[in-house]
This record gives structure tokens, sequence and C-alpha cells, in this order.
């Protein structure tokens, strides 16, 4: 028998997590549900959950709560489902080790999307592979070690701050990084968390990288949290 993926669905409204149970299983994973953080606290070390979709807003306790309790001990990847308006629950909860995060309402493939991403990020931490030293992304191409930018064949020239937000991004595309983590990253952390630098930076590399830098097709805003780098072949 194939060993299904196990999802835990930390959740409270029931036509939520029918609909993200129905979805999983659709999808050949095997969802757990937990209606309370109690609950889904006792059922986490049995059930050994391989990734966690973590709704913020539980009847019993918070769920940043939740999440600081899970990464004591546990390094499972956690998505954070939360409603739409709470940027500062999210950005915590980021901050707190919560890999990714989802805003209510979501659709089955955004869904799908979140997690093949945690879970494959999560494997590549494991199983102690080294990430690739080129990141390709739809005529994007990032030689790490070379420190060279092309798009569509040309070659783009970044700076040097400018290089290490693209690298950085890279190497974790997909996921969100938040503006407090990448400053953490570039500047060190007693860095001022001036958001502003980090503005003036994304608008140059987007004007080196976009077609349009209005309607970017690489990195995009994830407003009032932070940035994402696009994750497709
Ligand atoms: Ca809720």
């Amino acid at each position: 028998m194939l060993n299904k993926i196990k999802i835990m669905i930390i959740e409270d409204e029931d036509a939520i997590s029918n609909f993200v149970a129905t979805t999983l299983k659709a999808n050949t994973y095997a969802p757990l549900v937990a209606k309370t953080a109690s609950e889904a606290l006792s059922m986490i070390p049995s059930h050994c959950p391989d990734l966690v979709l973590l709704d913020l807003g539980l009847p019993d306790m918070d769920g940043i709560e939740i999440l600081k309790k899970i990464r004591e001990w546990s390094s499972t990847p956690v998505i954070v489902v939360s409603a739409r308006g709470e940027e500062s629950d999210k950005v915590e909860a980021l901050d707190l080790g919560a890999d990714d995060y989802i805003a209510k309402p979501f659709g089955t493939s955004e869904l799908l999307a979140r997690i093949r991403t945690a879970l494959r990020h999560s494997m590549k931490n494991t199983s102690g592979v080294t990430t690739t030293d080129v990141f390709r992304t739809k005529g994007l191409v990032i030689d790490f070690d070379k420190r060279l930018v092309s798009v569509e064949g040309k070659d783009v020239h970044l700076t040097q701050i400018e290089f290490k937000i693209v690298s950085l991004l890279a190497k974790s595309a997909g996921r969100v990084l938040t503006y407090d983590f990448i400053i953490t990253e570039l500047w060190g952390p007693y860095a001022v968390k001036d958001n502003q630098i980090l503005r003036v930076n994304m608008a140059n590399i987007r004007r080196k990288l976009e077609k349009n830098p209005a309607s970017p097709e690489y990195i995009f805003t994830e407003v009032g949290v932070g940035y994402r780098m696009v994750d497709e072949p």
C-alpha cells in the first residue's frame, strides 16, 4: 500500500475543514482533522503529520501559541491559514517559524501549490541535499556561484545587494519571505527594520528583471508581509 503523506488540518469551521479534507483526499494525501488546539496538540505526537495546516483563529487557543509549541520540538512544515486583514498575525507566524501562509478564502490550486512547495523544502532540508547552483524559472536564470543573472538569455547587471535579495528569494522560491527576515539576512540582526530600503531595491530589481515592473512575473509582493519568488519551471 502506498504510504500517503499525512496532512493535519487544525480548523474549527466544519465547512472549511471538510472542503480541505476532500481536496486533500482527491490528491492522494491523507488528511487528519483537529477542531481545537488541545485536540491538535494531543494528536500531533501520535500521528506525526508530514505537514500542518493551521488556522490562526481557534476557540481554545491562539494559533500562534500552537505554532510555538510545535516549533519547540518539531520542524514539521506548518502553513498558517488566516482570515483577511490579519497581516500582523501572518508576519508574526512566519517569523516564528511557519513555512508559509494562505489567506481565506483560497482555491484548491493555490492550496495544493503551497503544500507542494512546503513539502519540497522540508524534504530538501532533511535529506541534506544542497540546493542546486543554478535557479531557473520562466526565462530567469540565476547562477549563484558565478553571481550571474539573465532574463531570456540576456545578462542582467544587479548590484551586490540586489543580487543578494534575488538569490535569497530564489533559494526559497514559492515561499513568502517577510520584510524583517530579508533585512536580517542581508544587513544582520541589528539592522533597522526599515522596509523603505527594501522597497527601493525591489523597485530597481523589478526594473531590471521584469518586462512590466508594475505587473511582475518573477517576484510578487505579499502586501504587508514580504516578497515571494515564483516557483514554476
Ligand atoms: Ca477559525
